[in-house]
């Protein structure tokens, strides 16, 4: 699988721009899924261009939670490429018009390869991708806790990887049995993170792209 961070608080690259939020492609064999939207419409879809990535390509989005830095961008995105499958938290407010859309409570799979974890605390889902290393956690903000996430992924199998927003995170011991870290977003202890796990740790930004067999 292939992921790209097109909506980050950090920019890798000067022709991407950072904005407070998030947003990733995650690419598999079957499915390209657009995880969270970003805050700023115009933003998305300019690292989207920068990036060639094509809405209109896009399978399923999946949103982490209804906050507006990862759902900012979706009614535009959805004007463009209304035939995606949407996935949203049981918890998220509004009805979206015109859009195949499904409320997750539970895990479920997407494909053989994906799953949703299943909205946890009424607040948050993440998504699961299955590779040839261990399981690759994403996630949005870590509102649930980070370690309560991981600890639900790990029902699935061995969490290989973590991406995403990781808030308030601060329990470290929950990343021992991790071998990538990537930090993104509203992380608030990037630099503890990084100096704990140096030989884990990945810089995130836009325009950052992971792959994993
Ligand atoms: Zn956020
Ligand atoms: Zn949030």
């Amino acid at each position: 699988m292939k992921l790209t961070v097109i909506y980050d608080n950090v920019s890798l690259r000067e022709d991407l721009k950072p904005d407070w939020g998030f947003s990733c492609l995650v690419e598999t064999k079957t499915l390209k899924i657009l995880f969270d939207t970003g805050y700023d419409p115009s933003i998305l879809f300019h690292n989207m261009k920068k990036l060639e990535i094509s809405p209109k390509n896009i399978d399923v989005v999946v949103i982490s939670h209804p906050h507006l830095d990862h759902t900012g961008g979706l009614a535009d995105f959805l004007r463009v490429n209304p035939n995606v499958t949407l996935y949203v938290p049981q918890c998220f407010p509004t009805e979206i018009m015109g859009v195949k859309t499904v409320r997750v409570k539970n895990p479920i799979r997407l494909s053989e390869d994906t799953y949703i974890l299943g909205e946890l605390m009424n607040i948050e889902q993440s998504l699961l991708v299955k590779t040839g290393k261990g399981l690759v956690l994403v996630t949005g903000c870590s509102h649930p806790g980070l370690e309560n996430i991981i600890g639900e992924a790990s029902k699935f199998g061995e969490v290989y990887g973590v991406i995403g927003g990781f808030h308030g995170f601060r329990n470290y011991k929950a990343l021992e049995k991790v071998s990538l870290v990537c930090p993104c977003h509203c992380t608030v202890a990037k630099k503890e993170i990084e100096k704990i796990f140096p030989e884990k740790h990945v810089k995130c930004g836009v325009g950052k792209v992971l792959e994993f067999e």
